[in-house]
């Protein structure tokens, strides 16, 4: 019997995954996880994400042990040695794995291709992170896309989208296949719990995606184009983190989505596939222009003068002490569950960029260490887009207002009041501006500012004004 090394990354699922499919067809199988963050320098999982893998890593070897295999962890500063040994003391002929789109991982796997192909070993990589390939969906000229709603009008044109893979019921293993290194040895999990919020929200794994997708089907995505900007609601799918391990692919919730509607384009289905397919559009730059993991795609943005120190006021935006009940709420909230709201996040990284003038790679490194979906091309997208410097970016002009996104989105206050507990007793009028209430209103609700809460880092209107002088100025001298 044949058998196959399969080297899980972010694609920690069975169902829908080709590399594994596929091995299982040939024979038996090896299925390895390898944990090298050193080979992705500065784009290795930041502590969110890794308590997040550790889990993912229980829940798959759970699944694969009731399929009669058994996971093969290793920790290693490098990987082509690992599975050099694996392949030598298994027998195994060939090496697969589902394609990976992090820049800093290309040549490594080119490298990792080259030599084993020159022993003979049969290498081969499937696609299933995407929907789209990024070299297909191109402009008429040929060119890849910079501007979201023709790249996605093409991408609807072109790409069909396959049914996805069943999972495997069985799945042989080789007589001689070597023992794991206990999960632990990884050490993911922090080692000061601080994880308690992580664990009431979050159910990590293939099993747990699957039903939070089926609750968003059934319950919120009818009413996801009215409701998905109310940071106060449950209205959003929360697949982000599941999507980026790969817990579920998005073909899977391509299909799923278009079966509960029974194939309709209703106004709810057709908002919640486009916001996939931002997903998309974030590979899609990623892939074509990798510099903007640290560069600005706009690279007339490389003389903006941000400021890239960490001053006071980027730590008091880090925990959530800004003075600015959304920004603050939506800070915390990030700190205690390891996520926020996509409002949310474009109103905290507009406050940075913006109002405190400090540079979006700041606020993209903090969200990468502290998010449980933190992702290279998601975040860069999210980071340049309101910043101003990116794809299909909001201009610099467009400041959010923190004060009116509040009265908006979260309209009875309830999602500061249960990010902020010192504003909870407020009257609604004033939850998103503390500072307008009048004294006896503040007393009332036993708040003081600059003691029980700040007072704001920066005044709205000043701090606005700041930054748009800052970006006339810029722009007359470039
Ligand atoms: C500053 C900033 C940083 C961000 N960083 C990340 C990140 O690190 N990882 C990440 O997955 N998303 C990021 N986003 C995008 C977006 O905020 C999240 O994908 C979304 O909030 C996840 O919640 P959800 O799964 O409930 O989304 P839903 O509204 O249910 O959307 C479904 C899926 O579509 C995708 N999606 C939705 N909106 C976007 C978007 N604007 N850009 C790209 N994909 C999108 C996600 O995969 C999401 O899970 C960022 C946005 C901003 C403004």
């Amino acid at each position: 019997m044949k058998t196959t090394v399969v080297w899980f990354h972010n694609d920690l699922r069975l169902a829908d995954n080709p590399a594994l499919y596929y091995a299982v067809q040939r024979g038996a199988v090896v299925p390895v996880f390898i944990f090298a963050p050193e080979e992705q320098a500065e784009r290795a999982p930041g502590e969110a994400r890794k308590w997040w893998l550790h889990h993912s890593l229980l829940s798959l070897q759970q699944s694969l042990r009731e399929r009669g295999a058994e996971l093969v962890i290793r920790r290693t500063p490098q990987s082509l040695p690992v599975l050099e040994q694996l392949l030598v003391e298994t027998g195994a002929d060939a090496l697969y794995w589902n394609t990976r789109y992090e820049p800093q991982l290309w040549t490594r796997d080119e490298a990792i291709t080259r030599a084993l192909r020159k022993r003979g070993i049969e290498v081969r990589q499937f696609p299933s992170y995407l929907l789209h390939d990024p070299d297909e969906v191109r402009t008429d000229s040929g060119q890849p896309y910079t501007v979201f709603t023709p790249f996605w009008k093409r991408m609807l044109s072109v790409v069909r989208v396959p049914e996805p893979l069943p999972a495997p019921e069985r799945i042989c293993v080789p007589t001689n296949l070597p023992a794991s290194d206990p999960l632990e040895r990884l050490e993911l999990l922090p080692k000061i719990d601080w994880a308690g919020g992580f664990r009431e929200t979050w159910r990590p794994g293939e099993p747990n995606a699957h039903a939070r997708l089926q609750w968003f089907l059934q319950n919120a995505v009818d009413d996801y184009s009215e409701q998905r900007d109310r940071p106060d609601l449950d209205a959003t799918s929360r697949l982000s983190p599941h999507l980026h391990h790969g817990e579920i692919t998005p073909r899977q919730i391509w299909h799923a989505t278009l079966r509960h509607s029974r194939g309709k384009w209703t106004k709810g289905i057709e908002h919640f596939l486009r916001e996939v397919g931002w997903r998309e559009f974030g590979y899609h730059i990623l892939y074509h222009h990798p510099y903007t993991q640290s560069q600005p795609l706009r690279s007339e943005f490389n003389s903006f003068p941000w400021s890239d120190v960490e001053t006071p006021a980027f730590k008091a935006w880090c925990k959530g002490r800004t003075g600015i009940p959304m920004v603050d709420a939506g800070m915390r909230q990030l700190w205690r569950i390891g996520w926020l709201h996509n409002r949310v996040r474009m109103i905290v990284a507009s406050w940075l960029t913006k109002n405190l003038l400090i540079h979006w790679r700041l606020g993209e490194a903090w969200f990468w260490d502290t998010l449980v979906d933190a992702d290279p091309a998601s975040n860069v997208l999210g980071w340049q887009w309101t910043a101003g410097c990116g794809a299909d970016a909001a201009p610099y002009y467009r400041i959010f207002n923190p004060v009116i996104q509040g009265r908006k989105f979260d309209p009875n206050g309830d999602y500061v009041r249960e990010w902020v507990p010192e504003l909870a007793n407020l009257p609604t009028e004033y939850i998103h501006a503390p500072w307008e209430a009048p004294q006896s209103v503040l007393q009332q609700a036993g708040v003081e500012l600059g003691k029980t809460y700040p007072h704001p880092q920066a005044k709205l209107n000043e701090s606005r004004d700041r930054a748009l002088e800052m970006f006339e100025r810029w722009g007359k001298k470039r």
